[in-house]
């Protein structure tokens, strides 16, 4: 109960009332919270285009402890990360990062590691030349500190040590032909799609960022997306969107 801030980047967003808005966002020091921000769709609103998608801002609200929904005060914007919001590729790739940190947190369960990592993708994405590539660096990154981290080394359904033949991705790790069989869920991946996700969560997240993934980029992306779809429980609504845009926009430079 009382005043609080926090570093905040918006995360989500509805109208309610005549001029009001409920605003979600995913805060260093609270992780993820929402809260209403009155009069915020008035045309002279103090928020003015603060409170748009991806914003990050210095948040200052308070918490009656009557309520899930706090009072937002005021949120000044740090950086409003608004390149995101006008390229389609770029906008789908932070949309689907940011639904998955959504659905895998609960409210108020505080993550640093998680909002430095959504900082840091967020901003990377804003330069980026393939927004994909950064969302699969997201995606790996994100599975690890979650404690989700996939296990590369052994079969985890019968213990076989990797390497071997026709390996598949299922909840837990990497699973051999037999035991895939058996899950039913698990997802094709290539050997050198193993070797590629233990090269980027082995390295910094510059160097993953700066190393190609050529082919494998987009057999990571699918990998990840069935990963965070299992964990969630359904498919990511974005995924869908992501997919929609590369088909209808086969963009120059070779994006697939
Ligand atoms: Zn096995």
């Amino acid at each position: 109960m009382g005043l609080g801030r926090s570093a905040a980047v918006v995360i989500g967003s509805f109208p309610i009332g005549e001029s009001d808005l409920v605003v979600s966002f995913y805060s260093r020091e609270h992780g993820k919270i929402r809260g209403v921000a009155k009069a915020a769709r008035r045309a002279r609103s103090r928020f003015g285009g603060a409170l748009e998608l991806f914003t990050l801002g210095e948040l200052v609200f308070f918490d009656t402890g009557r309520s899930d929904l706090l009072r937002i005060d005021h949120f000044d914007i740090v950086r409003p990360f608004g390149g995101l919001r006008e390229d389609l590729e770029a906008l789908g790739q932070a949309a689907w990062i940011v639904e998955c940190v959504t659905r895998l947190t609960a409210d108020h369960d505080r993550h640093v590691a998680l909002y430095a990592l959504l900082v840091r993708s967020l901003r990377a994405l804003e330069t980026a030349d393939r927004p994909v590539h950064v969302a699969v660096c997201f995606g790996v990154r994100c599975l690890e500190v979650l404690g989700h981290r996939p296990r590369l080394d052994v079969c985890g359904g019968c213990g076989r040590a990797y390497p071997f033949a026709r390996p598949a991705l299922g909840a837990g790790g990497v699973l051999c032909e037999r035991c895939a069989r058996e899950a039913g869920d698990a997802t094709p991946i290539s050997p050198g799609g193993v070797a590629a996700l233990e090269r980027l969560r082995a390295t910094s997240w510059e160097e993953a960022l700066a190393s190609p993934l050529g082919r494998l980029e987009g057999e990571l992306a699918a990998l990840l997306e069935a990963h965070m779809s299992g964990l969630i429980g359904q498919p990511t609504r974005t995924g869908r969107f992501v997919r929609e845009v590369r088909r209808l926009s086969p963009a120059p430079g070779g994006r697939p």
